[in-house]
C-alpha cells in the first residue's frame, strides 16, 4: 500500500508556498499526499479521539510553522502535543517540524526536551533537503534535531523543486526570500535570513507555464517584493519583472504580496494605474499612524509620506483596493498615538486591515523596549480598531450594491445553502452568488460577472449575469 503523508501549514502565504514544495518532494519519493484539517481531526468525544480526515493513516506528518507572533507558536506547540496520540497508535509514524519556529535555537531546545516523539526538524532554507533528512531518520532510527549549519551558500535558492499546487487556477510564485528591513518588532529577518531574489528567467518561465496551463490568478510572493533584483543584473528591478511578466499572454490576473511602503517607486504606481492585468489590490502595511511609533518600529517612513503615497495611488485608479497590517499596543504606545492610527485608517478608508496586538519576539530590538501598555489597554485598542474598520468595510461594500463585478469562482459557498458559489474580485473581495440552474459547479476556476445585491461586513452577495 502507498505510504501517506500530510503537511499542515501555519502562517503566511510564503509558508503555504513552501508547503506546496514539501508536498511535491514527498510525492516524488512515493508518498500519497493527503490534506487533513487537524482541528477537525482531533475532535474529542467522551475522551475518545474521533478520526475524521485520515491523519492516523499517515506514516509522515510535517507541521510547517510560523514564528511571527507568540500565538502562532503556542498553537503549533499545542498541535504538536496532540500528535503524541497518533504516534502512540502508530509506531512507524514520523513527525517533522519545519518553518520559521525551528530557525530559533530556544525552540529546538524546547522540542528536544518536551516532544520526544518529534523525529526531525528543518528550517526555511533547508526545504530541498527534506528527502535526505527523512532518509536519515528512517535508516538510522535517530532523531535529526540539529539544523544543518548555515553554509556559505545557505542563501542560495534551490530551483526546480517539484511543486504540488493546492489549486488548479490560483498559484503562488515566490520571487524573493528573506528580509533586510529589521523592523524592530519582527522576527522574520532572523528566521528567514537575508534578502535574496530568484533569477528573472526562472520566474518568467514559471509564470508562463502557469498562464499556459490555464491559471487565472498568479500571486508573486516575497517579504518585500519591491526590493526584488535579478541576481545576474542588479539594475533589473521589480517593475522590470512585472513589465516582462505582463507580456505573457492569457486571461489571468497578476498580484503581488507584500510591499514595504518605503520602496514603492513612481514607475510601479504608473504600471498599476495603466495595466488592469495587475490585480486592483495593493497590500501596503502601514503598521501604525504615529511618527514616533513608526520611528521606534524602524519603518523608515512617516505618516505624511504614507498618506501621500495612498493619494497618488488612488489618483491613478480609485478602483485599486488598499489593505494594510496594523499593530496595536507597541511598547510605549500612548492613547494619543493609538488614536493617530485610528484617524489614519479612517482617512485612508482601507478596504481591509489585518490587525495584530504587539507580540514580544525573542532577539528583536523591541524585546528590550519598556512596555507600559497594559494587556487590557492592548485588547481594548484592538477592539476599537476592529470596530472602526468594520464600519468602513460595511460602508464600502454597501456602495457596491447594484454594481457588476468580475469574479474568479473559487468554491461552493455552503453558508447560504445549496446552489451558492463564492469567489474573489480583482480587488480580492469575497463575493458569493447563487448560480443559475444551467451553470453548475463547473464554473469553479473561471471568471464570471456578478451583480451585487447586498454588501455586508464579510462579503458581497449577488447574482450571476450570463
Ligand atoms: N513582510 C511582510 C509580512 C511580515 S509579517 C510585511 O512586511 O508586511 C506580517 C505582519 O505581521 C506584519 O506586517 C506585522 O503587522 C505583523 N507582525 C510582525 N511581527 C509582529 C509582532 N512581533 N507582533 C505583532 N504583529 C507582528
Ligand atoms: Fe518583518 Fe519589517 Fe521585514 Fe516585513 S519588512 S518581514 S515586518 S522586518
Amino acid at each position: 500500500m502507498q505510504k501517506k503523508a500530510c503537511v499542515i501549514t501555519f502562517g503566511c502565504q510564503q509558508n503555504e508556498a513552501d508547503s506546496e514544495k514539501i508536498r511535491g518532494m514527498l510525492q516524488n519519493i512515493g508518498y500519497q499526499i493527503i490534506t487533513a484539517d487537524m482541528t477537525e481531526d482531533m475532535t474529542k468525544q467522551r475522551g475518545q479521539f474521533v478520526e475524521k480526515s485520515g491523519l492516523s493513516e499517515c506514516s509522515l506528518i510535517i507541521m510547517n510553522t510560523c514564528a511571527v507572533r507568540e500565538h502562532a507558536e503556542l498553537k503549533a506547540f499545542s498541535r504538536t502535543g496532540q500528535l503524541k496520540h497518533y504516534k502512540k497508535n502508530n509506531k512507524d509514524l514520523r513527525i517533522g517540524i519545519s518553518g520559521c519556529m525551528v530557525e530559533q535555537d530556544h525552540v529546538i531546545e524546547y522540542i528536544k526536551r518536551s516532544f520526544p516523539y518529534v523525529d526531525f526538524v528543518f528550517g526555511t532554507r533547508e526545504l530541498h533537503k527534506v528527502p535526505e533528512i527523512l532518509d536519515r531518520v528512517v535508516t538510522t532510527g535517530k532523531r535529526v534535531l540539529e539544523r544543518i549549519p548555515d553554509l556559505p551558500d545557505a542563501n542560495e535558492i534551490p530551483e526546480d523543486l517539484p511543486v504540488l499546487r493546492d489549486s488548479s487556477f490560483q498559484a503562488k510564485v515566490s520571487v524573493m526570500y528573506g528580509c533586510d528591513n529589521f523592523c524592530s518588532y519582527c522576527v522574520v529577518p532572523y528566521v528567514r535570513g537575508r534578502e535574496r531574489s530568484r533569477g528573472k528567467d526562472k520566474i518568467i518561465a514559471e509564470v508562463r507555464e502557469l498562464a499556459e496551463s490555464g491559471y487565472k490568478d498568479i500571486m508573486l510572493l516575497g517579504q518585500n517584493v519591491n526590493s526584488y533584483k535579478d541576481p545576474a543584473d542588479n539594475d533589473y528591478k521589480f517593475v522590470d519583472l512585472l513589465t516582462d511578466l505582463l507580456k505573457i499572454k492569457g486571461d489571468y490576473l497578476l498580484r503581488f504580496l507584500t510591499s514595504h511602503p518605503k520602496d514603492v517607486p513612481d514607475e510601479l504606481l504608473t504600471l498599476m494605474g495603466e495595466n488592469k492585468k495587475l490585480a486592483r489590490h495593493f497590500h501596503l502595511p502601514v503598521q501604525a499612524g504615529s511618527d514616533r511609533i513608526l520611528e521606534l518600529m524602524n519603518r523608515k517612513y512617516t505618516r505624511g509620506y504614507y498618506l501621500d503615497l495612498i493619494t497618488r495611488l488612488k489618483s491613478l485608479d480609485p478602483d485599486i483596493a488598499v489593505t494594510s497590517d496594523i499593530i496595536v499596543g507597541f511598547p510605549g504606545e500612548t492613547e494619543q498615538e493609538f488614536e493617530q492610527t485610528l484617524e489614519l485608517i479612517k482617512a485612508v478608508e482601507f478596504d481591509n486591515i489585518f490587525p495584530f496586538i504587539y507580540s514580544k519576539r525573542k532577539g528583536t530590538p523591541a524585546e528590550a523596549m519598556d512596555d507600559n501598555v497594559t494587556r487590557k489597554e492592548k485588547t481594548d485598542r484592538f477592539e476599537r480598531l476592529v470596530k472602526a474598520q468594520n464600519d468602513i468595510v460595511i460602508a464600502k461594500n454597501k456602495a457596491l450594491e447594484g454594481k457588476t463585478v468580475r469574479v474568479l469562482v473559487e468554491s461552493e459557498y455552503k453558508n447560504r445553502g445549496e446552489g451558492w458559489l463564492a469567489g474573489r474580485t480583482s480587488q480580492y473581495k469575497l463575493v458569493a452568488f447563487e448560480r443559475s440552474a444551467d451553470a453548475g459547479a463547473g464554473l469553479i476556476g473561471s471568471f464570471v460577472n456578478v451583480r451585487i445585491n447586498e454588501g455586508k461586513l464579510h462579503g458581497l452577495y449577488g447574482e450571476l449575469i450570463t
